[in-house]
């Protein structure tokens, strides 16, 4: 036997066993007579005591850092005053009878120690030592309890675990494929799936009933934080249901989810807003609602204003920020620089006085009752600073959402606040031909309310579809989906696929779906940035075992790399640019 115990499994309760552990040594301390090593293995440290001088204890003084050892001796308790008690095993110690060297480690790049930070690039080029380090290995296990209980909850739910394949056609999901190519095809490509949209549409016709998977999926778009090429989601269909039973039976697993790895911090049910309110209230389609400032509708206040600025706008909004009407001049002006950078013609601040009187070089421009209505609308009180932008609808709320998150948004670990946005639109504006973007993707099934508006009015078409929001952060999105074929195919044409290209890209779903497609439903959460917030980081990487870094590179195997001669030959493929 290897071993008898983990090391950081042991505690008072162990006095007097004789036991072996094996692990890394974290710290050496060599006291001249003894040595003390911290031995670190997945279960946490333990301190052992070795004196050189024993049989079997010989190599402890050329033993370093992260060298790996065998340790066999009694669990004693520590002698008096040198309790520790900040670590789980801080009350014993082992006193060491034999030292094995079973592995010897060149000086670590970097302290292993959680509490120094290590530059990230770093970090990912020696991952696997990084990976020793606490804090990657609590997020490894979180997510992995993650995993289990999402996996539990779907299959108490009846849904199936289907794997789709890696190398299809292509699954538009808004981003750009990542592509292979074939050798057998030489000039032929597999795309890497952006979801397993299509085929999970297909398990649907193919009777599966519900179906769940954590899949993998591959889109090429720009990295963030919350962003990596490859990305892990809770991917799920079901067949005659719709919304209600999607959002509960996503609801119990990712809830189910929470409450395995915090517990009693989630809450009972998810809340839900349409897309509507969450844009003129939060302005954004993710909501934040950790906290309060909402936006305000300040419109029908200004109906009558001679106030040049609001008088033409399509919009005015508002914010109170409370407490902050003591904001210095700079920090105004570069809100007001922020408001330009993201599209107003400017920012009106207010400063709240004493008796609802408002200070700022706009207020002289404000009648009597149109400054009683902006703090009345805004239950502004004295002390308070309120912020005002006019125009174009969109630009009013996306201006005062992002304001209000720079002014008061907590970091995005801080709680769990779920948020059900439902009602997006179908469409999300137009490219530059004028064609209509879909919001979510080219299956989304049209509200029946608004079908006929389609050709007509697309740009007012609401969708069936929802999206999942936690602390600010888009968790997933999903859908009823589109099943009869002659308005999959009018969708198609809006987005200006004509029946021909329409048949050649998607020409295997529209088959399927003349032969009995059955009404059907799905969703995806993104699982890293899930495990990112339930493990209350802010940078998904944290979760993830080996990621990219924001410019794509893996410092680790140093993916991406050239091919050589031999491989683009055998591929059939010709290089013609490099940087
Ligand atoms: N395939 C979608 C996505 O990846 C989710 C869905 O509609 O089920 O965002």
């Amino acid at each position: 036997m290897m071993r008898t115990h983990r090391a950081g499994d042991l505690r008072a309760e162990h006095i007097g066993a004789e036991v072996v552990v094996c692990g890394w040594v974290a710290h050496r301390r060599d006291h001249g007579g003894v040595v003390f090593l911290d031995v670190r293995d997945a279960a946490g440290l333990v301190q052992v005591v070795v004196d050189p001088e024993q049989a079997g204890c010989g190599d402890a003084h050329r033993v370093r850092n992260e060298w790996v050892l065998r340790v066999a001796g009694p669990v004693r308790p520590r002698p008096e005053g040198t309790v520790n008690p900040d670590l789980p095993t801080g009350e014993i110690e082992v006193g060491a009878v034999s030292v094995e060297v079973l592995s010897e480690s060149e000086p670590p790049p970097f302290p292993l120690d959680d509490r120094v930070d290590v530059d990230e690039v770093l970090r990912l080029r020696h991952r696997y030592l990084d990976l020793r380090r606490a804090p990657m290995q609590r997020n490894l296990r979180l997510r992995a309890d993650v995993n289990r209980a999402l996996r539990e909850s779907m299959r108490a739910q009846d849904f199936v675990e289907v794997e789709t394949p890696l190398l299809i056609a292509s699954t538009p999901e808004g981003a750009r494929d990542f592509v292979v190519p074939s050798r057998l095809r030489p000039g032929s490509f597999y795309a890497l799936p952006q979801s397993p949209q299509l085929f999970k549409q297909l398990l649907m016709v193919g009777g599966l009933d519900r179906y769940f998977q954590i899949a993998r999926c591959a889109r090429d778009e720009d990295l963030r934080a919350d962003r990596q090429f490859e990305l892990m989601q809770l991917d799920v269909e079901l067949t005659f249901g719709g919304q209600e039973d999607v959002l509960a039976a996503i609801s119990r697993a990712v809830l189910a989810a929470t409450e395995a790895v915090r517990p009693g911090e989630g809450p009972a049910e998810i809340p839900r807003m349409t897309w509507v309110d969450a844009m003129e209230r939060y302005g954004s389609d993710k909501p934040d609602t950790r906290f309060g400032t909402l936006l305000v509708e300040l419109t029908e206040v200004f109906e009558a204003t001679d106030f040049k600025a609001f008088a033409a706008a399509d919009a005015v909004k508002g914010i109170c920020v409370e407490g902050e009407g003591d904001l210095a001049r700079s920090r105004l002006d570069a809100l007001t620089e922020r408001a330009v950078s993201l599209g107003s013609q400017g920012l009106v601040w207010l400063r709240v006085r004493d008796g609802g009187v408002l200070e700022g070089p706009v207020a002289k421009f404000l009648s009597d009752s149109e400054q009683l209505g902006i703090v009345d609308a805004l239950g502004a009180r004295p002390g308070d600073l309120a912020l005002l932008v006019a125009g174009e609808r969109g630009m009013v709320r996306d201006v005062l959402g992002q304001l209000r998150l720079d002014l008061r948004r907590p970091p995005v670990w801080e709680g769990l606040a779920f948020t059900w946005v439902l009602e997006f639109p179908l469409f999300e504006g137009v490219d530059d031909d004028g064609r209509p973007i879909p919001a979510h993707h080219a299956f989304t099934a049209p509200h029946p309310d608004d079908v006929e508006k389609l050709e007509s009015d697309p740009l007012s078409v609401r969708s069936r579809s929802y999206d999942l929001v936690l602390n600010g952060w888009e968790l997933g999105s999903g859908s009823e989906r589109i099943h009869r074929p002659e308005i999959q195919q009018r969708v198609f044409s809006l987005l200006g696929l004509d029946a021909q290209e329409a048949q050649r890209r998607f020409g295997f779903l529209l088959d399927a779906f003349r032969f009995g497609a059955p009404p059907h439903a799905g969703f995806a959460v993104g699982m890293d940035r899930f495990v990112a917030l339930l493990a209350r980081e802010e940078n998904i990487r944290e979760v993830i075992a080996f990621p990219k870094t924001q410019s794509g590179v893996d410092p680790l195997t140093n993916a991406p790399r050239p091919l050589d001669d031999q491989q683009l030959r055998e591929l059939s493929l010709k290089v013609i640019g490099e940087n």
